[in-house]
């Protein structure tokens, strides 16, 4: 198994993945002959980023995985897990918010499976500050990876999903796109409520068409991208204390796993959601509920 840190050349948390299968649920045929692209499904360090988590939770339900992500080696690693775990799927690199290398990422997809039946999602980027403190430059970027990158993948894959008759995407949001949680993070804030009012908008849309779409909304979630951010900003003594503020402020006491947001867009793509289209389903141990 492929194994890395692009960044501190440290083991890739698929060394540990039997440590991991007692998180995994239990395997199903619930997605089965069901293609996904998880968009942005890498991670951006050693573990379980959300993406990775639900490249595996959704092979564990039997779907072939097309994982992409901005670097090649973090898609492969994440279809490594998803090999490991019996699954199938291939491996893509694209930039979510590059529409001819989109373009030709579906095309690839479409070229080895024949169909699409699932997008997630899943990229997601942002910097902290307020309007008077953000770049315009990183504005835009995030507009871009956050918000245009919907429009492109929609654009590929609705036509597809029309044509099969059906086909489900899942956005990956985040409670800031509902809240202020306590620090100015502007551009995220507002690109990840775009995202929701995005896959709203589809959902009526495409409705008839048997093409649903819903959000998922996920609190603080511990996460390699979250550690590295964390351990940055504080020394070794203070990065416990920072991990442990971070679960204190959720209602439940500790920040949310990767595969407890995989759960989630696992049934959203599944067709025991059928009947749901156009919603959002917050997974955040009660942490919204803070900010009513
Ligand atoms: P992550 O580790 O950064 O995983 C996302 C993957 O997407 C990384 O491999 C990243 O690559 C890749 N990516 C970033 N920009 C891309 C682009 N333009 N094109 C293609 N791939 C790109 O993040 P995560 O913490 O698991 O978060 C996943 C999603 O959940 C994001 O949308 C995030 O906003 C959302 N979310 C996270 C939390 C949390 O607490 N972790 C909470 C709420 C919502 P690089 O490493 O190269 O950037």
């Amino acid at each position: 198994m492929r194994r890395h840190d692009r960044r501190t050349g440290e083991r890739g948390m698929n060394d540990d993945l039997n440590d991991w299968r007692a998180l995994l649920p239990a395997a199903s045929s619930r997605l089965a002959g069901k293609v996904a692209l998880v968009a942005g499904g890498g991670s951006s360090g050693p573990g379980w980023s959300i993406g990775k988590a639900c490249c595996a939770t959704l092979a564990r339900h039997g779907a072939s995985v097309c994982v992409l992500d901005a670097s090649l080696d973090a898609a492969r690693d994440a279809l490594d897990a998803v090999q490991a775990l019996g699954g199938q799927g291939m491996a893509l690199q694209a930039d979510v918010a590059d529409a001819e290398a989109m373009r030709q990422a579906v095309h690839a997809v479409m070229q080895r499976h024949g169909r699409l039946d699932i997008l997630q999602a899943n990229a997601g980027i942002g910097k902290v500050g307020g309007p008077e403190e953000i770049d315009m430059a990183d504005w835009e970027r995030i507009q871009k990876v956050n918000v245009d990158s919907l429009l492109v993948a929609s654009r590929l894959v609705l036509p597809i999903m029309r044509e099969q008759g059906g086909g489900a995407i899942v956005a990956v949001s985040s409670v800031a796109g509902l809240r202020y949680l306590g620090y100015p993070h502007l551009a995220y804030n507002v690109t990840k409520a775009a995202v929701i009012h995005f896959a709203r908008m589809i959902a009526q849309q495409y409705a008839a068409h048997g093409i649903r779409a819903n959000t998922v909304v996920p609190g603080l979630i511990d996460t390699p991208r979250v550690r590295h951010t964390v351990a940055r900003m504080f020394s070794a003594d203070d990065f416990d204390q920072a991990r442990a503020a971070r679960d204190r402020q959720v209602p439940m006491g500790r920040m949310g796993t990767p595969w407890e947001v995989a759960n989630a867009v696992a049934f959203l793509a599944s067709d025991e959601a059928a009947y749901i289209t156009g919603t959002e389903l917050v997974v955040d141990g009660g942490l919204i509920g803070k900010y009513a």
